[in-house]
C-alpha cells in the first residue's frame, strides 16, 4: 500500500544534491474537509501545506514555519504552519471560490491566487528573533514562487514540484511535493541532468501515488545516493480549549453581549481546522470572571 504521507529526503554521495519528496494525499484531503474547500482553493492550499510541512523538517524541536501567500486573487490570503515533528495546519482565506479549468485537468491556481502579492516564510526559532524572508509571487502557482524563494532568500538553487490532483467528486486523489535542492559546488550539468529527469517524469500528483523510493531511484538514474530521513507527516491543528478560554477572556464586552443575544451562546470557530467551541451563557460569565 501506498496510502500512507509521508516524506523521504536523499543526497547523492557526494554531497552536491539533496532531493526531497513527499505524499500528503491524506493531510490535504483532511484540509479540503475541514475547509469544505473548491477543487481550485484545494489545489492552492494543498500546494501550500505540502510546502510548509516539507520545509518544516528542517527546523529543530519547538520551532515552526510559517508559509504565507497573498497575490491579491480571489483566494485571498493562503497560510500553512508547520512544525518539526512532521505535522502541518493551515487555511485559505476563501475555500469556495473556485475558477474554470486553465485546460483539461489543469487547475487555473495562478489566477485564482493571483500575482499581485507575495510569498513569505517565517522561521519561528523560539529563544531566537524569527526569520523572515519575503518574495513578490512571480506566477501564484506556488511551486515556482518557492522555487524563487529559496533561490533568492535562501541562495539554493531549486527545483521544486507541487501538486494536487483532485477527481471529478471534488475529492484529492493523490498530492504532494518535490526538491531538488542544490549544495553548495554542485554543478550546472548535474542539475540540468535531474531536472530534465524530473519533468520527464510527469506530474508530481500522480507519481507520488507509487513507491517514493522508486521514483526518487528514477530520477537519480546512475547517481548513487543516501537515504537522510524517512518520516510521516499528518495534518494536525493546535487548537485546544485552554486557548479557546484565553481568546474569550480577552474579548471586548460588548461583542460577547452581541453573541450571547443573538445565538443564546458563544461559539468560537478555529480558523485552521474548523473546530467549533461552543459555550453557554453562563460558562462565558464564569470565564469572564463576572458571574461570582
Ligand atoms: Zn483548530
Amino acid at each position: 500500500m501506498n496510502s500512507e504521507d509521508v516524506m523521504l529526503r536523499v543526497m547523492d554521495r557526494e554531497r552536491m544534491v539533496r532531493i526531497s519528496v513527499a505524499r500528503t494525499t491524506a493531510l490535504v484531503e483532511e484540509a479540503r474537509v475541514r475547509q469544505d474547500a473548491s477543487p481550485t482553493a484545494t489545489a492552492a492550499l494543498g500546494r501550500t501545506l505540502t510546502a510548509a510541512v516539507m520545509m518544516g523538517l528542517d527546523l529543530k524541536d519547538e520551532e515552526s514555519i510559517t508559509l504565507r501567500i497573498n497575490g491579491g486573487g480571489p483566494l485571498g490570503n493562503i497560510l500553512a504552519v508547520a512544525e518539526s515533528d512532521g505535522t502541518v495546519r493551515g487555511y485559505i482565506a476563501n475555500p469556495e471560490v473556485n475558477l474554470p479549468e486553465k485546460y483539461r485537468g489543469k487547475l487555473d491556481v495562478g489566477e485564482a491566487v493571483g500575482t499581485d502579492g507575495f510569498l513569505e516564510v517565517v522561521r519561528d526559532m523560539r529563544l531566537r528573533t524569527p526569520f523572515t524572508g519575503r518574495v513578490p509571487l512571480q506566477s501564484g502557482e506556488i511551486a515556482e514562487d518557492l522555487a524563487y524563494y529559496f533561490s533568492l532568500s535562501e541562495q539554493i538553487p531549486s527545483l521544486v514540484s507541487l501538486g494536487v490532483l483532485i477527481e471529478p467528486g471534488g475529492t484529492v486523489k493523490g498530492a504532494g511535493g518535490l526538491f531538488v535542492q542544490a549544495m553548495p559546488g554542485a554543478g550546472d550539468e548535474l542539475l540540468k541532468t535531474l531536472e530534465e529527469r524530473v519533468l520527464q517524469a510527469g506530474p508530481i500528483s500522480n507519481l507520488v501515488q507509487g513507491d517514493l523510493i522508486k521514483l526518487i531511484a528514477g530520477i537519480m538514474g546512475d547517481i548513487p545516493f543516501d537515504i537522510l530521513d524517512k518520516r510521516e507527516v499528518a495534518f494536525r491543528c493546535r487548537c485546544n480549549l485552554d486557548k479557546v478560554v484565553s481568546i474569550v477572556t480577552a474579548l471586548e464586552e460588548e461583542d460577547i453581549q452581541k453573541a450571547l443575544e443573538s445565538q443564546g451562546c458563544l461559539e468560537i470557530c478555529c480558523n485552521f481546522c474548523g473546530e467549533v467551541y461552543t459555550f453557554s451563557e453562563k460558562e462565558t460569565r464564569l470565564m469572564r470572571g463576572s458571574v461570582s
